[in-house]
C-alpha cells in the first residue's frame, strides 16, 4: 500500500465514513488509512468485529462466530502482509479430516464441492458404499450435464436453486449427503432455498462458460497452474499458495482486533449506532454527506461529516436508517426485506476419557435426512482437535450449530434444551458419556443473510443505491459473499472504489447533484 506521505495533499484530506466495525468495515477503514484518507468507524455495538467474537475464559478459548477462514483473496493475502498477522495464523491438525454422517454415524469425506470434485473421490474407490453411487455419477457429470442441458434449467436462468443444479450435475444423493450439509454447515441454509449463481458464484461461473464443472474445473485448474508457473519466473502477480482453513492465536476475533488497534481510538467510535444520512450535493466536492448518530457518551445525536460513505451494516439496519438527498427524503422502499437464518452456538467441554470414539479432525456435518436417525444438531467442529491450546490437556471442546433453515425454532430452545440436544447428538457420534463438564450458548437471531432465489433483487437494489447517492458504497457480507474472506475483500474493493471516487471529485469541479 501507499504510504500517507506519498499521497496529494488534497485527498489525504477527504473525510471518509465507514458505518460498522465488522471484519469488512475494519479492512475498508484500515486501508482507507494507510492512504492517508481520514477515516471515522461509527459501530452500534459497544465491541468491534461483528460475526467474529472470540472468548477466553478459565484456561478455555472459544469462537462464537467464525471459526475458520480462507485467504484465497489476494486482498486478504495482501491485508495479513500489512498487518503482520501470519506469526498469529494457527492452522488446524488434520484439517482434511471432514467427516458427514451416513446410518448415524460419521463417514470420512472431502468437504466443499470443488474439493469434492477435485479430490480422490474421483479415482480412489471408497470403501464406504455410497461411495460408490456418488462416484458413479461425478465421473458421468459431462455426459448427463450434456443430456440435461437441452432443457430449460429454470423460468429465470439466474434463479436455480442450489439444490436443482447440483442435482442436475450429479444426482440426489450428492444434494442429500454433501451438498445439503455443506450449505448448513457453511450458511445455515438449504439447498432448496439458496441460489447457486449468489451462493456459488465460481461454480456458477464455470458451468455457464464451460458447460460441465468437472471439465470446466481441470481447465480452470490446468490455467491456474500457467499462472502460478509466471508467478515463479516473476511475471505475474503476487498470489501466493494457500494452506487451507485457519484462525489465529486466541481465536478470529484476533483479526478484528488486531484492525481495530491500528485504526486507533479516534477512528473507531464504539456504541454510535448510525440513525440517519444525508446527501448534499455542494459546490465543492467535499463533505457532502452528513451522519447523525447515537452516542452514549452523549444524550445528544451526534452529526459526522464526510467526503464519502462506506456503508457495511446489515440490509435490514440499513432499511430502518432515515435517507435524505438534496434536504428531501430518499426512501428505501425499493431496498428489499432480506431473510436471515437464526442460529445456536453451543460450546461443550467434556473429560477425555468420557469421550469413547473421539475423532481427529476439523468436525462433523449432519445431514438433514440423518434427522429420520434421531440428530438434530446442524453440526460440530473438533475444536480442541483442531487446535489443543483450545482447552486442558484432560478435556476436549465441542463447537455445535443448531437452527438454520432447518430447524429455526429449535435455534431459539433454552440453554438447558440445547445442552441435552447437543449432549445426545455427540453421544450417539462420538460416544460422549454423562454431561458436558462446561456449557456456553450464544444466540444469533440473524447469523446469516438467506442468498435466496430473489436475492438479485436485493443486489439490485444496492446497486441503485449506489448509483443514486454519489459517494456511498455499499460492502459486506449481504453483497460479495458469506465468508471473512470475501467480506474482507469486499471491504477491500468498496475503499479502492471510494480513491478513484475522491481523486476523481478533487481533480475535477463538483456537479450540481
Ligand atoms: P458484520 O460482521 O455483520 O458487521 C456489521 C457491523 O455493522 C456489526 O458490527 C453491526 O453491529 C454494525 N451495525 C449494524 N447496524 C449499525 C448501525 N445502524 N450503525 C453502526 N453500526 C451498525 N465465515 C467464514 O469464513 N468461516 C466461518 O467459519 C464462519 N462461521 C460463522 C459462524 C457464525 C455463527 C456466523 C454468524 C458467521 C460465520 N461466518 C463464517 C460468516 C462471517 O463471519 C460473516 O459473514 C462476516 O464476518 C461478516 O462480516 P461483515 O463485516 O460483512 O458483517
Amino acid at each position: 500500500m501507499a504510504s500517507p506521505a506519498k499521497q496529494d495533499q488534497r485527498v489525504s484530506r477527504k473525510r471518509v465514513a465507514v458505518v460498522g466495525a465488522g471484519v469488512s468495515g475494519l479492512a475498508a477503514a484500515y486501508k482507507l488509512k494507510s492512504h492517508g484518507f481520514s477515516v471515522t468507524v461509527l459501530e452500534a455495538d459497544g465491541r468491534a468485529g461483528g460475526k467474529l467474537r472470540s472468548v477466553s475464559y478459565n484456561g478455555l478459548i472459544w469462537d462464537e462466530g467464525a471459526n475458520t477462514m480462507t485467504e484465497s483473496e489476494p486482498e486478504v493475502q495482501c491485508l495479513f502482509d500489512d498487518l503482520g498477522l501470519r506469526e498469529k495464523q494457527q492452522f488446524p491438525i488434520s484439517q482434511s479430516k471432514r467427516y458427514i454422517v451416513r446410518n448415524g454415524l460419521p463417514v470420512l469425506v472431502p468437504t466443499d464441492p470443488i474439493a469434492l470434485i477435485k479430490s480422490n473421490i474421483l479415482s480412489t474407490k471408497s470403501k464406504v458404499c455410497f461411495y460408490l453411487t456418488i462416484e458413479f455419477q461425478i465421473i458421468l457429470e459431462p455426459f448427463l450435464w450434456k443430456k440435461y442441458s437441452t432443457s430449460k434449467v429454470s423460468e429465470d436462468d439466474t434463479d436455480e436453486s442450489v439444490g436443482g443444479f447440483f442435482q442436475r450435475h450429479f444426482g440426489k444423493e450428492v444434494v442429500d449427503y454433501l451438498i445439503d450439509p455443506i450449505v448448513a454447515g457453511t450458511s445455515a441454509g438449504d439447498p432448496d432455498s439458496l441460489s447457486m449463481s449468489h451462493s456459488f458464484p465460481e461454480l456458477w461461473n464455470i458451468e455457464k462458460r464451460f458447460g460441465s464443472i468437472l471439465s470446466g474445473l481441470v481447465q480452470s485448474k490446468l490455467s491456474t497452474k500457467k499462472e502460478n508457473s509466471g508467478v515463479r519466473n516473476g511475471t505475474t502477480g503476487k498470489r501466493k499458495p494457500t494452506r487451507g482453513s485457519f484462525s489465529f492465536q486466541n481465536g478470529m476475533q484476533t483479526l478484528t482486533d488486531t484492525l481495530s488497534k491500528e485504526l486507533g481510538e479516534d477512528v473507531l467510535k464504539l456504541r454510535s449506532e448510525v440513525l440517519s444520512l444525508s446527501y448534499n450535493a455542494g459546490k465543492s466536492a467535499s463533505q457532502n454527506w452528513s451522519l447523525t448518530y447515537s452516542s452514549d457518551r452523549n444524550s445528544k445525536n451526534l452529526i459526522a461529516d464526510a467526503d464519502a460513505v462506506i456503508m457495511t451494516a446489515p440490509v435490514c439496519n440499513v432499511r430502518e436508517m432515515k435517507f435524505m438527498k438534496g434536504g428531501i427524503p430518499f426512501p428505501l422502499n425499493f431496498l428489499p426485506e432480506v431473510a436471515y437464518l437464526p442460529l445456536s452456538v453451543m460450546i461443550t467441554t467434556f473429560r477425555k476419557e468420557s469421550v469413547k470414539r473421539p475423532l481427529e479432525g476439523f468436525g462433523v456435518l449432519v445431514p438433514s435426512l440423518e434427522q429420520q436417525n434421531g440428530l438434530r444438531t446442524l453440526g460440530t467442529l473438533f475444536s480442541s482437535m483442531m487446535f489443543p491450546n483450545r482447552a486442558s490437556n484432560d478435556e476436549y471442546l465441542y463447537t455445535t450449530f443448531i437452527g438454520g433453515s432447518r430447524n429455526r425454532e429449535l435455534a431459539k430452545s433454552s440453554t438447558d434444551e440445547l445442552k441435552q440436544i447437543v449432549t445426545s447428538d455427540l453421544r450417539q457420534l462420538l460416544g460422549v458419556e454423562g454431561e458436558p463438564t462446561f456449557v456456553n450458548h450464544f444466540y444469533w437471531s440473524k447469523a446469516f443473510p438467506l442468498y435466496g432465489r430473489n436475492y438479485d433483487s436485493v443486489v439490485k437494489a444496492i446497486e441503485t443505491m449506489e448509483k443514486s447517492l454519489p459517494g456511498f458504497f455499499y460492502a459486506g457480507n449481504h453483497r460479495d459473499g458469506l465468508s471473512v474472506g470475501k467480506s474482507i475483500a469486499s471491504g477491500c474493493k468498496a475503499a479502492d472504489l471510494v480513491i478513484s471516487y475522491l481523486e476523481s471529485s478533487t481533480h475535477q469541479p463538483c456537479a450540481e447533484q
